[in-house]
């Protein structure tokens, strides 16, 4: 379908990031620059069900680049997996005369836009908005560097006091199924040991690893751990450890939510932008059920259905590197 793209929908879908606002301003000021009419969807897919429209000008956008989270909002819309939630939602882009959507998400929202375009043939763009990092088709996902930039900030106070009172840190980060931020926030943070759910490991494994840091003279360690790691989550693996051996002084943090807020860092917004232009360049273009994403500095549109099939691997060289100055 290559039919005159006149007015477009975006909206933004489960967990939020930072940079998803700079995303949404972007597509709101190309549409603008195209002559497109843009209109913001609240909630998520939510949102697109109970028709929850509003038409964005090019100052609606004003001032929101900086800003985390994201204005329109994002939800988890349960009636969006239903048959039924999706008609409505159609129906409701019917009667608005919305000619395409932009979604603005991780691998959820994606397969979701997949199911919903096939069903009912509305051209379909996605921007990769996630801390995760964990879709193909991109290098980088919105929200990643900054969400990797917050938890190094935290990891480095926590190394003062680490050191002042000669403990052994464990510090969890985000990251259910994939390591991408725990394998940058050890090499940015300088961790002694990272565990992440791509890599197996045993707690031995760790412990000897803690050990021969100690006996080196490190009186202080801090290990990063991604809270999907498959040894459990971090007060877990700090439990395992200290039942083993007493005289480490052991002490837990969990970065949690703090991770999805604060300012998009520049990188983030650079890259929101530069996609949130190539979203409505893509459907102007006539594509459709594609991500958007950027693989070495050059633009690529790749089928949702590939980006959320195909597996991101953990990219192998940072691990080692981690590894590697981890003793
Ligand atoms: P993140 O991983 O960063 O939290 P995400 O986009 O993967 O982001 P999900 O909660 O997995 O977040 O998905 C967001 C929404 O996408 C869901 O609440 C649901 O509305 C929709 N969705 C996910 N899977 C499907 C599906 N199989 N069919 C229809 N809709 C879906």
């Amino acid at each position: 379908m290559n039919k005159d793209i006149r007015k477009i929908a975006v909206l933004t879908s489960g967990g939020d990031a930072p940079g998803m606002n700079a995303a949404i301003r972007a597509v709101v000021r190309t549409g603008r620059f195209y002559e497109i009419e843009v209109i913001g969807v609240q909630l998520g897919y939510d949102g697109l069900i109970d028709k929850q429209f509003r038409v964005l000008d090019a100052r609606s956008v004003a001032n929101i680049l900086s800003r985390g989270g994201t204005f329109l909002k994002s939800a988890r819309s349960d009636r969006f997996r239903t048959q039924e939630g999706r008609k409505q939602a159609f129906e409701n882009i019917q009667s608005e005369q919305i000619d395409a959507l932009v979604v603005i998400g991780g691998d959820g929202s994606f397969t979701g836009a997949d199911i919903f375009s096939r069903e009912h043939d509305v051209p379909v763009i996605g921007i990769p908005g996630t801390i995760d990092n964990d879709l193909a088709g991109t290098d980088f996902t919105i929200g990643f560097d900054s969400a990797c930039n917050t938890a190094v900030e935290a990891i480095d106070k926590i190394r003062d006091t680490a050191s002042s009172h000669q403990r052994v840190f464990f510090i969890e980060v985000m990251g259910r199924d994939a390591g991408f931020i725990a394998v940058n926030a050890a090499i940015s943070g300088g961790a002694g040991a990272v565990i992440v759910p791509e890599h197996e490991w045993t707690i031995e494994q760790l412990i000897e690893k803690l050990q021969v840091a100690a006996q080196n003279k490190k009186s202080s360690n801090l290990v990063i751990v991604a809270e999907g790691s498959h040894l459990g989550n971090a007060f877990k693996i700090a439990k395992k450890v200290q039942k083993q051996i007493d005289y480490f002084d052991i002490r837990v943090t969990v970065l949690g939510h703090l991770q999805r807020g604060g300012a998009p860092s520049n990188l983030d917004r650079v890259l929101a932008s530069r996609l949130g232009v190539a979203a409505v360049e893509g459907l102007k273009e006539g594509k459709s059920k594609v991500m958007v994403g950027i693989i070495n500095q050059q633009l690529v549109y790749t089928p949702i259905h590939e980006a959320i099939k195909l597996e991101k691997p953990l990219i192998d060289e940072e691990f080692r590197i981690a590894r590697i100055l981890s003793t």
